[in-house]
């Protein structure tokens, strides 16, 4: 069953990541918070998980901070 994107639907997707609100903006935890649920575990922090926090979409159900994107970009591998 496919799902038009209805761009006046203003509900928030679930995300199994952690989110918050601040000042009606919908920030979520980085990816690398869960390495086990991690697609990009392989640049996370070189000491442990990432709690960076990214503005997002209300559609928006994963995602990775700039710090590990910019690791994944210049591709060290922690
Ligand atoms: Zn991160």
């Amino acid at each position: 069953m496919a799902k038009k994107t209805n761009f006046m639907d203003k509900s928030v997707a679930e995300s199994k990541w952690k989110t918050k609100t601040v000042d009606g903006k919908r920030l979520m935890i980085c990816m690398n918070s869960n390495l086990e649920d991690s697609k990009w575990s392989d640049f996370a922090p070189e000491d442990g998980v990432c709690e960076n926090w990214s503005e997002v979409g209300h559609k928006t159900t994963a995602a990775l901070c700039w710090e590990c994107t910019s690791r994944s970009v210049n591709n060290i591998k922690a």
